[in-house]
């Protein structure tokens, strides 16, 4: 079967660790400090269930509560990882604000997503529990995670994970 071209978009509050779960994801290294205000799009190939799949992932300069959703992420994403650091509050109510806008700019009930809390390794400054964060992913339907960028900790599984959505959001009928 050839590839599946998908492709993701990565958002959240800045200095989240966006940046570095792409990096760690497509690069398989940890960047310590990445300029905050590049936007890229990674390719990446990767294999889930058989199935191979071109990723293309948009990591994004980050948004405020005040951010008008980027129209250019609202047409042809397939699926969206929304990420917070589970040092950080505000992140989390960021991400929630995302979220809203994220629906009624696609203006779709269902969009596959992955919500993440990113940065584990820095438990000791944890401000948002694991229960909050996979409260809020089932309130949306979403799946979700905890990961570090840093430790290389769960990172490729928000990738394999939302292919997954996608796939089931798609119904497996749609080529796209
Ligand atoms: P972005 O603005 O969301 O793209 O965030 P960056 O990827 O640029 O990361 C912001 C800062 O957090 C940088 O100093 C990163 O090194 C750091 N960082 C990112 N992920 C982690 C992580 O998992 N653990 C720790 N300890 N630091 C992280
Ligand atoms: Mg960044």
């Amino acid at each position: 079967m050839p590839p599946k071209q998908r492709k993701i978009a990565i958002m959240g509050y800045r200095s989240v660790g966006k940046s570095s779960l792409s990096i760690q994801f497509v690069e398989g290294q940890f960047v310590d400090s990445y300029d905050p205000t590049i936007e890229n799009t990674f390719t990446k190939s990767t294999r889930v269930n058989s199935q191979d799949y071109e990723v293309k992932l948009v990591d994004t300069a980050g948004q405020d509560e005040y951010s008008i959703f980027p129209t250019q992420y609202s047409m042809d994403i397939h699926g969206y990882v929304l990420v917070y650091s589970i040092t950080s509050a505000k992140s989390f109510e960021v991400v929630q604000v995302i979220y809203d806008k994220l629906l009624d700019i696609t203006g779709k009930v269902h969009v596959p997503i992955v919500l993440v809390g990113n940065k584990t390794d820095l438990y000791v400054d944890r401000m948002i529990t694991a229960e909050q964060g996979k409260r809020l992913a089932d309130s949306w339907h979403a799946a979700f995670l905890e990961t570090s960028a840093k430790q290389n900790e769960s990172v490729a599984d928000i990738f394999h994970t939302l292919l997954v959505e996608i796939e089931k959001a798609d119904g497996n009928v749609q080529e796209k």
